[in-house]
């Protein structure tokens, strides 16, 4: 017997998302609202996105500029402190911008159809990584006044920064208007809403609330797939869709929950 759960609803728990569907006369699914709310939610996230980037940057030319000498900012510190701790810094301001951008873009996705629009837009910040930390380490490198030893650890440090800000930034499950439309359609085939159900280690969304993967969950939340995308869940479960799980074998099963 399956255990007694709890259902939370996502709209209430956080703002609450404009988007509805409805079906025409003949049956055709059509948005009855448009998107307006995700668009301005997304929309502020990557201002913010911008603005972290910006001043991650700005970090970057201050403890350029204190390189070359062009400024006597802590004048006291050693130059191989200051150039760390604005290396760090820059890492510190990008990666929280990187983490808004993906995000933004998991909340209003952009058309796939342009393909390298699609990756540029999809891992700007990866791109904006090498702008973040590749100058400090030519820079430096290029610096006639650090000795050795400074020069091998301040690069180090900003080596390992355009690694961590170079993978954090990059988008490994981007989503696509396409498929986040795709997945609203299939939805609503199903059950006539865009209602989908997730518990708190789902890899996936879940069309039925009493979908077998859930039998170990206390909690599960409601949202629509939007909500669920915006929540790293762009898979199906198989097995509530059965329209999806003829086209597939059983070891995706397996991996439902
Ligand atoms: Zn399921």
């Amino acid at each position: 017997m399956a255990k007694e759960k709890k259902i939370v609803n996502i709209t209430e728990e956080s703002e609450k998302s404009k988007e509805k569907f409805g079906k025409d006369a003949k049956g055709n699914i059509i948005k009855l609202e448009d998107q307006g709310n995700n668009e301005q939610r997304a929309k502020t996230k990557r201002i913010f996105a911008v603005i972290l980037w910006v001043i991650a940057i700005a970090c970057e030319i201050i403890a350029i500029l204190r390189l070359t000498d062009k400024i006597s900012l802590f004048a006291q510190m050693d130059k191989t402190t200051f150039l760390i701790i604005f290396i760090i810094l820059d890492l510190l301001f990008f990666v929280p911008g990187s983490l808004l951008w993906k995000k933004a873009n998991h909340i209003d996705p952009i058309s796939e159809k342009d393909k390298a629009k699609f990756w540029i837009w999809n891992n700007l910040g990866t791109i904006l990584s090498v702008l973040a930390f590749l100058p400090i380490i030519v820079f430096v490198l290029l610096n006639k006044d650090l000795d050795k030893k400074s020069k091998t650890i301040v690069t180090a440090v900003a080596s390992v920064a355009l690694i961590i800000a170079g993978v954090s930034s990059y988008d490994f499950n981007p989503v696509s208007s396409e498929a986040l439309e795709q997945a609203q359609k299939e939805v609503m085939a199903v059950n006539g809403t865009d209602t989908v159900y997730w518990a708190k280690h789902s890899k996936k969304y879940h069309v039925d609330p009493d979908c077998p993967a859930f039998s170990q969950s206390e909690e599960i939340y409601e949202g629509t797939v939007a909500q669920a995308y915006e929540h790293n869940l762009t898979e199906p479960c198989r097995r509530c869709i059965p329209e999806l799980h003829e086209d597939h074998e059983e070891e995706n099963d397996k991996k439902d929950n």
